[in-house]
This record gives C-alpha cells, structure tokens and sequence, in this order.
C-alpha cells in the first residue's frame, strides 16, 4: 500500500497533518465546539486520557492567549510534551491519578473536563463497553471533584440500549445534556459524546463523600449525612412461622400426610449440562485435564 493511500482514504487523517494536530481527533472536539460553545469563557480545563495530545493542542491553541490558564492532561500512556499543558501519567480510574489531578485544582475548579478515553479493543462488544463505561465513571468521579458549578463535561461513550439510562443519570448533575456525533467521527464506529452542560449537583451533595473511591479514608457509610446518604430498606417478608429455607426438616412433619416421593413437576427441557450425556468418558477426563492446565497457567502467571 502506497505511503498516500491513508491520506486519500481518510480526509481528516490528512487535514490533521496539513493542519499540525497529532491526531485526527482533534476534529471532533473542534466539531463539537461549533455546536456547544464549549470553550467560551473557559481558561482552566482538564484531558482526561489525552494521548497522543490533540485536545490539548486544541486546548492550548483555543484556550492559551488568554491569563491564568491551567490545561491539565493525563493518559495511561506517556505524551510528547506541550506548551502550557500539565501532562500526568496515570490510570484515571484509579485514586492516586484522580488525587494528583485535584492537587493541581487546590482550591480552584476547572471550567471544562473532557474525556476521549477508549480502551483497546478485544472486539467482545459487551467487554469494550464495560471497559468504556469504567472510564466514563473514573472521568465523572473526577470531574464532580473539579468542576465549577456552571461547568462542561465532554465525554466519548459507546452507543448502545442503556444510553437513555445514562443520559438521565447525568441529568441529575448537568442541566443539559446532549449525546452527539461529530462528522468526523466514523460512522462505522459506535463511538459518539455526551456534551453535559451547566453543571449542578444537588445542594449540600459532596463528592468526595459518596465517592469513597476519590476519598479511601472515608470508607465508613455511616458517616454519611442528609443527600450523600441513601438507604435503600432491607425488607424480609413471608410469615415470621413460615418455613426456614436453611434448616433441615424431617421427611415425616408433624401433623402433615406421610411423606412420598415426588418427582420435579417440570424438569428442564434442554439443561446446559444435557451434553454430557453425549460425551464418552475419554472427552470428559480430556475436558477435565485441560482446564486444569489453563487454571496452572493462570495461577503461575499470577503468582509470579
Ligand atoms: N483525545 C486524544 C487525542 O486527541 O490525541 C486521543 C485519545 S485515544 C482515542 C484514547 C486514550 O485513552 C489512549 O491514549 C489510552 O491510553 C487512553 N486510556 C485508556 N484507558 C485509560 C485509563 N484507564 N486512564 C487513562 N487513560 C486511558
């Protein structure tokens, strides 16, 4: 393939290099900002895994005339350095990525917090979208901790059938809230944006509390007050005289007709265990010895 075929394939791929942006990506954010306004008014911003760096270039080129910015970038992955950009290194789903971050905001809030996160994908469609739902919780963990009342959140999440369920969940942060896909992202990709506008958590609501996972010494619910503290009632129900469902009882109960045997009223039709029956004794020990093989395997590696 000749060195120019990307670039006649992928027309944002060729602008981002005639334009100096180290990714394509880049399009997208500016996309959405034509839309959204995102960055009017903004001089403090966080980009949650930024690498290889393009939203921060568009960051810094969109944000730097102005005084007292504050960019502040992190990825798993090490980054070019940028002018202006605080770039950390770390896993933001983890606590110490998430305390480095806020040390940089003591005091203060970011205006904007955007997030591009992916994860490899392995192609199991159900994985990558666990693994992309983990990342958007570690950004909106992060992003209730520095954000200023008012603020934006930008995120990539994955299409799919609980997104409903999610957009409503973020309404309860952000006033507005829109799911978006930029023309620049592929249509083939089931990548698009939530844009949460204005943000406004519920009064008296602290993150750090009901987010034990920003807040390690604060692990102990009880003692948690007023919004940051929700019981959901443990109901037992059935007579207080009904059966014990984890005692043995008699065959013969007092006062009940002799006992008899009888069979299940319904046996499954087709159990997952049914193919057993199909298998001779040789394929079940085959079966049995190469489990116990991988289950080596996994414990040496985890072991070492
Ligand atoms: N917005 C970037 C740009 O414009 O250059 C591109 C981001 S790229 C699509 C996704 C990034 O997410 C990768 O660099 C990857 O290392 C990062 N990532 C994935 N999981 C992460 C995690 N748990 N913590 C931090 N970064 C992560």
């Amino acid at each position: 393939m000749g060195k120019s075929s990307k670039d006649k394939r992928d027309i944002y791929y060729r602008k981002a290099k005639e334009q100096g942006w180290r990714a394509r990506s880049a399009f997208k954010l500016l996309q959405i900002d034509e839309k959204f306004h995102i960055f009017d008014g903004v001089t403090k911003a966080v980009d949650l895994c930024a690498a290889p760096g393009s939203w921060s270039q568009v960051l810094s080129r969109r944000l730097g005339s102005q005084k007292n910015v504050k960019i502040v970038a992190v990825d798993l992955q090490p980054m070019s350095p940028l002018p202006g950009v605080i770039q950390i290194q770390g896993d933001i789903t983890k606590f110490s990525t998430a305390k480095e971050i806020m040390t940089h905001f003591e005091g203060d809030h970011a205006d904007l917090v955007v997030c591009d996160g992916a994860p490899d994908v392995t192609g199991l469609h159900c994985m990558d979208t666990y693994i992309q739902s983990q990342l958007l919780l570690g950004a909106l963990h992060i992003t209730c901790n520095v954000l200023k009342p008012g603020g934006t959140f930008v995120a990539k999440i994955f299409r799919g059938k609980d997104n409903d369920l999610l957009t409503n969940q973020l309404l309860t942060l952000f006033k507005e809230v829109h799911v978006v896909k930029p023309s620049s992202s592929r249509n083939s990709s089931i990548e698009s944006f939530v844009v949460c506008q204005n943000y406004s958590p519920p009064e008296e609501f602290n993150p750090k509390l009901i987010t034990p996972y920003l807040n390690i010494a604060n692990k102990d619910f009880s003692t948690l007050e007023g919004i940051n503290r929700t019981i959901i009632p443990f109901v037992v129900c059935g007579d207080v005289s009904a059966f014990d469902s984890d005692t043995t009882y008699p065959l013969q109960l007092e006062g009940e007709e002799p006992y008899q045997y009888r069979p299940p009223v319904q046996p499954p039709i087709a159990p997952p265990y049914s193919f057993t029956d199909t298998l001779k004794k040789e394929e079940i020990e085959h079966c049995v010895q190469k489990m116990e093989d991988v289950a080596l395997t996994v414990f040496s590696s985890n072991a070492s």
